[in-house]
C-alpha cells in the first residue's frame, strides 16, 4: 500500500509544544536545536544514561527522567500541554543487542509502551520516533526501499521493529498517528562544530576512525574484510544528523496536517565500505589512520543501503548534506573541538 502525505506543499515547521524523549541524545539534540531555531516550543525529556545537559539549549525545559518513569511521562505530558512527541530515547548498539538483550527489550519496546499507554491517558495522539534500516536485516535487493521484508538479524533490530508493530496496532485501535523514521548511518555533526557524537563506549566506525587521527586510539579495527562486497568490508549509507534533524520536523508536519502513519526510509542511497570511509577520513584529517582488518561483528548485515523516493515524496525531504567528505568534515571539527566530547 502506497502511503501519501496529508498535505502536498511540505511544510517544515511544525506546531509546539513538542516533547522530545532523548532529546539531550546525537540525533535528539540536533533535532531540539532546529526546532528551537524555528521557534517551535519543546521539552526534552532524557534520563542522561548517554545524553548529554551540555547540547541542550539551558532555555529549553529539561525533564531528567526515564522512561520506565511513568508517573514522570504523564507529568510532562500534562504540564506542558503535549500531543507531540518525537521519540529518540533507544538503546542503539547492534553488538551489545547480542550481547545484552534484556536491556533493549526493556529500555526499547517495554519503555516505548510506556510512552504510548501515557500519550493515550493524555489524548496526544502524534509521534515521531526512531527506527532503523536494521529492521530490514540482510538485504534481499539493494537498494532497500520501504516495501523491502522487514527480517531483522540483531535484537536492536527486533526491538525496533516491535516498536513499529506497537505503533501501527495503537494507529488501528486508537487513531495514534506516527511516522517511523528508519535511518540508516546518522553520522556527521552541527556545521558550528558546537554538537556532534559523544558515546561511551563508542562503538561506531566514524567517531572511532577520528579518535584514532586525534591520537586516542593507535589503529582502528575493520571488522570483517570477506563480505560479498566490492572490496570485502561492509557497505553502509551514511545521513548527515542536520538532514535527519530537517525530516523529524517534516515528519510532524506531516502527522498534523492529517496523515495517519507513514514509514520512511532516511538515507542517501549511496554505500560506502568501512575501507572508504577510513580512506576519505585519511584526507580530510591528514592523519595515516592505521586500519587493521579484524572478525567479523556478531549482528552485521553485509551491505544497507536506503532505496526508493519516498521520503521525497511525503515529506519532502532529500539529503542536502550528501557525501562521505561532508558528512567527516563536521564530524572531524565537533571532535577537534571537543577531543574528550562535552564532559570536558
Ligand atoms: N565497524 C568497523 N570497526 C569498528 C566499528 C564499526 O569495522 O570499530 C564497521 C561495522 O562492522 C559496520 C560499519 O563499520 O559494518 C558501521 O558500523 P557502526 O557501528 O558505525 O554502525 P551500524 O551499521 O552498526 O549501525
Amino acid at each position: 500500500m502506497r502511503e501519501s502525505a496529508a498535505d502536498a506543499s511540505f511544510p517544515s515547521t511544525p506546531r509546539g509544544p513538542v516533547l522530545v524523549c532523548g532529546g539531550a541524545g546525537y540525533i535528539g539534540s540536533h533535532t531540539v536545536r532546529r526546532l528551537v531555531e524555528r521557534g517551535v516550543p519543546c521539552v526534552v525529556f532524557d534520563n542522561l544514561s548517554t545524553g548529554h545537559r551540555e547540547a541542550v539549549p539551558s532555555e529549553v525545559p529539561f525533564v531528567e527522567a526515564d522512561l520506565g518513569d511513568r508517573k514522570a511521562i504523564a507529568a510532562a505530558l500534562r504540564e506542558h500541554g503535549i500531543q507531540d512527541v518525537i521519540h529518540f530515547a533507544a538503546k542503539c548498539y547492534v553488538g551489545e543487542s547480542v550481547t545484552d538483550p534484556s536491556k533493549y527489550y526493556r529500555e526499547n519496546v517495554h519503555y516505548t509502551w510506556n510512552l504510548l499507554e501515557e500519550m493515550r491517558e493524555a489524548q496526544a495522539d502524534r509521534i515521531v520516533f526512531s527506527s532503523t534500516c536494521a529492521t530490514y536485516g540482510n538485504p534481499v535487493t539493494i537498494p532497500m526501499d520501504e516495501s523491502h521484508p522487514q527480517q531483522p538479524i540483531n535484537p536492536y533490530g527486533h526491538t525496533k521493529l516491535h516498536m513499529e508493530h506497537m505503533m501501527a496496532d495503537y494507529a488501528t485501535a486508537y487513531g495514534l498517528r506516527y511516522c517511523a523514521l528508519r535511518y540508516f548511518n546518522a553520522a556527521g555533526a552541527a556545521e558550528s562544530g558546537d554538537l556532534g557524537e559523544d558515546h561511551e563506549p563508542e562503538t561506531h566506525l566514524i567517531p572511532l576512525v577520528l579518535q584514532v587521527a586525534l591520537g586516542q586510539r593507535d589503529q582502528i579495527l575493520m571488522f570483517g574484510d570477506d563480505y560479498d562486497t566490492p572490496d570485502g568490508t561492509c557497505v553502509r549509507d551514511y545521513i548527515h544528523v542536520e538532514d535527519l534533524a530537517d525530516a523529524h520536523m517534516r515528519a510532524l508536519c506531516q502527522l498534523q496536517a492529517g496523515a495517519p502513519r507513514l514509514h520512511v526510509n532516511l538515507g542517501t542511497g549511496t554505500g560506502y565500505s568501512v575501507r572508504e570511509v577510513i580512506e576519505v577520513a585519511r584526507e580530510v584529517t591528514g592523519h595515516p589512520i592505521p586500519a587493521v582488518v579484524a572478525d567479523r561483528r556478531p549482528g552485521d548485515p553485509p551491505q544497507l543501503v536506503s532505496g526508493g523516493t519516498h521520503a521525497k515524496d511525503v515529506l519532502g525531504w532529500q539529503p542536502r548534506k550528501a557525501g562521505l567528505r561532508a558528512i567527516l568534515e563536521d564530524a572531524w571539527r565537533f571532535h577537534r573541538n571537543h577531543p574528550k566530547g562535552y564532559s570536558a
